[in-house]
């Protein structure tokens, strides 16, 4: 979501001269667009802002300013601990930035800004966007859900969904700028509420001529109707890849994290989705450490993901958020134990990955080339429709295209593979 917006801020900032630079030294304007998630993003960010105080002492012109999450959470307190920040804005206001920044370009003061924590960008901005292959379309903005463990529905408002008409036609845009592959993105993309459901919102953007694959994420368990089971069985561009954050593996800790269903509802749906979709890849995000998890607990989320084998988990360690009711709960659990937790888990699950992609040896895959890979330019990079990364040699293929590979070798988080004549 972060990606999303900083994209449209870059397209905002574009409409009054600037253009995006990867020399910050020789920036006129540093932009943080943060996250607070967990602790460990904010550290980073306070450790990043204060290199840059060094240099806007030595280039008093340059203006520096936070937005995001962090910027919403802290406001005026961010230029407190580090006034070398020109300013500050919350997620309601991305849409300002173009008009703070040329009022700070006339005249320099601190300008903070975190009133309208559910506004939202309006559908004008042409942004800026990375890459060339796959790119995001938000859906909605904010969350209502309020886990309790969950700083997002504090920092980003309450859920507001995009009409449909400015989906399609930002899509549109994006597949004439050349991307393939679009990722529909919302905190939980089930409760869409812009005039018609989520999969018929997905039904539709699959029908967009030049729409090569179709993605979409967040997607809460608890709501995942079967009509978008349906929608992903019989679409044609839509990819057989679900990412269902489950969060843990035991009804009494899911009870205390606010995330209304059952380990036994979740089976029954991984369930419905596999025999719905043929082939699914199901990925997941687990928190480890959540107050009150005891070893038993603990136990029966390391059996879960050995009963329901996910293609991959992206595990976190519990990071308080205070303001959250998780933050004032009893039996937060120590350093230590979390860590040895999330090592425990990662094994397991890295196991169980691995096996998931050493059965795809052998096969041949779809996969949309991404281009060279980060270390090496003889091997290209690319996705499968499961969304698993494919390394393979390659021939006169650009980024963009489909092409397909017979994969070779499995590791955990990625396969090798040849190109093969279709
Ligand atoms: N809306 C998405 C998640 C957004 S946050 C969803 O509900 O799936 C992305 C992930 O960060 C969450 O899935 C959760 O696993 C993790 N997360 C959120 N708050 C956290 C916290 N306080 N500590 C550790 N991980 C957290
Ligand atoms: Fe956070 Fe839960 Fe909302 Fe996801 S659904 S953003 S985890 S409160």
């Amino acid at each position: 979501m972060n990606v999303a917006d900083s994209e449209r801020m870059a397209g905002l900032l574009r409409q009054i001269g600037y253009t995006l630079t990867d020399d910050a030294d020789n920036a006129d304007l540093i932009l943080f667009n943060t996250c607070c998630v967990r602790a460990t993003a904010e550290d980073k960010v306070f450790g990043q802002i204060g290199r840059f105080k060094a240099l806007k002492r030595l280039k008093p012109s340059l203006i520096i300013g936070v937005t995001g999450c962090m910027a919403q959470k802290e406001g005026a307190n961010l230029i407190k601990r580090a006034p070398h920040i020109d300013f500050v804005l919350g997620t309601g206001q991305n849409s300002e930035v173009a008009r703070v920044v040329q009022s700070l370009e006339l005249e320099r003061r601190h300008v903070v800004d975190i009133s309208n924590v559910s506004g939202e960008i309006p559908s004008e901005v042409f942004p800026i966007r990375n890459g060339q292959v796959s790119t995001f379309v938000p859906i909605m903005y904010g969350c209502n859900n309020f886990c309790t463990y969950c700083i997002v529905p504090y920092v980003r408002g309450r859920e507001r969904s995009r009409q449909p008409e400015e989906i399609f036609s930002e899509v549109k845009q994006a597949v004439a700028e050349g991307f393939k592959e679009i990722t529909l993105l919302g905190q939980n993309v089930n409760s869409y509420a812009g005039g018609m459901t989520f999969a018929e919102l997905l039904s539709n953007v699959d029908k967009i001529s030049g729409v090569e694959r179709l993605r979409f994420m967040t997607s809460h368990p608890k709501d995942l109707s079967d009509e978008l089971i349906a929608a992903i069985a019989n679409g044609q561009h839509i990819c057989e890849h679900i990412h269902l954050p489950v969060q843990y593996g035991s009804d009494k800790i899911l009870r205390r994290m606010n995330r209304v269903y059952t380990v036994e509802k979740y089976l029954r749906l991984v369930e419905k989705i596999r025999d719905a979709v043929p082939n699914v890849s199901l990925t997941t995000d687990l928190i480890v450490g959540f107050p009150g998890e005891t070893d038993e607990d603990f136990s029966e989320t390391l059996n879960f993901l050995r009963t329901v084998k996910f293609d991959a988990a992206f595990t976190f360690i519990y990071s308080k958020r205070s303001g959250t009711p998780a933050a004032t709960f009893e039996n937060q659990i120590d350093d230590e134990t979390k860590h040895r937790r999330l090592d425990e888990l990662m094994k397991v699950q890295n196991e169980i990955s691995l096996a998931k992609n050493s059965a795809l040896i052998d096969s041949v895959v779809e996969v949309l080339v991404e281009g060279e890979s980060k270390t090496d330019a003889e091997i290209f990079t690319g996705r499968t429709r499961s969304n698993k990364i494919v390394l393979f040699n390659h021939g006169s293929e650009h980024a963009g295209d489909l092409v397909n590979v017979k994969i070779n070798q499995a590791q955990t988080w990625l396969l090798k593979g040849d190109i093969v004549n279709s």
